[in-house]
């Protein structure tokens, strides 16, 4: 049987998806990350694992990287990925086709997240979609007919980079006012502590440490300042999104990652916010829903972007 392999890279971890040529899902993995032995033991590492299993008696057409940072999509080069140091100046591209022996390709990890639900997740069966990651960054993917959208250089779908407002607050990326400035995990986090501040001040005192899961329980508890941070995060993303409406047309838009657990408490506020941003009520007819495939979405994207270029030839 012929198949392909997708390797979604992270600090910590490797997700690892292995999928036959006909788009069946065969296996998932997951092996550690150790960041100190380089891109070379990561290589071996994966390589290990299809050993340890067996799958190297399958005919492995091709892989494909997922990976977390700023990648030249052509040679594979890690341009600067704060969650992998040291790795700076090597070639995903080039050592992991010297370790497995195997033609490679590299992709953003949020476009293959954003692959991966459309492949198999939230995404399947539109034409026009969008998979936006909600975490410590915001990040996502766009796919128009089939298509994911890299742009010249690789380097579109930076949704969480969109300006809504340029007298916001500061962004990671050294800006002001970037959509990841307002609904990051830690911006929403801020954005609570301000509104307790403002509200309840006596509440402040034991909050250290507190997450947006946090959050979303006391919303879920019926607590107001919750709810309302919830609901403005839905309108920032509702900002974020007109953009894209607007750009896009979407069928589909997939809202995925870790501060999306959060559900219908941002974007039910998002789509009633969305509303009054759109030119005509026609580019407001677009699902906005979960993303379904959890932390997996990378790694199976991945594999699924291989899968069109190396199965089928
Ligand atoms: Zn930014």
């Amino acid at each position: 049987m012929e198949v392909v392999l997708g390797v979604d890279i992270g600090g910590t971890n490797m997700k690892l998806c292995l999928l036959s040529c006909s788009g069946k899902v065969i296996e998932e993995g997951m092996i550690p990350t150790v960041q100190e032995e380089g891109v070379e033991g990561a290589a071996s590492r994966v390589n290990r694992w299809l050993v340890d299993n067996s799958f190297n008696e399958y005919r492995l057409a091709g892989v494909g990287i997922g990976c977390a940072g700023l990648i030249n999509k052509d040679d594979g080069v890690v341009i600067s990925s704060p969650n992998l140091p040291g790795w700076e100046g090597a070639s995903l591209k080039d050592v992991f086709k010297g370790v497995l022996g195997r033609d490679v390709i590299v992709e953003n990890d949020a476009n293959c997240a954003a692959f991966g639900e459309y492949a198999s997740g939230a995404g399947k069966n539109s034409n026009t979609f969008v998979c936006i990651t909600l975490g410590t960054g915001v990040g996502g993917g766009i796919i128009v007919d089939g298509k994911l959208l890299t742009g010249s250089r690789g380097f579109a779908g930076e949704i969480g980079h969109i300006v809504i407002d340029p007298s916001g607050p500061e962004c990671g990326c050294g800006r002001r006012g970037c959509l990841e400035a307002f609904i990051g995990a830690s911006a929403i986090v801020r954005m609570f502590m301000e509104e307790l501040k403002k509200r309840r001040p006596g509440a402040l005192a034991d909050l250290d440490g507190i997450t947006v899961r946090d959050i979303s329980a006391y919303a879920r508890d019926g607590d107001m300042v919750a709810i309302d941070v919830l609901k403005m995060t839905g309108k920032y993303l509702a900002m974020g999104l007109s953009v894209l409406m607007h750009l896009l047309n979407p069928d589909v838009v997939a809202v995925g990652g870790g501060v999306a657990n959060a559900g219908e408490l941002i974007l039910e506020p998002a789509r009633d916010e969305l509303k009054g941003l759109l030119m005509h009520r026609v580019l407001g007819e677009v699902k906005i829903v979960r993303a379904e495939l959890g932390s997996m979405a990378s790694a199976l994207g991945s594999a699924f972007l291989a899968r069109e270029v190396f199965c089928g030839s």
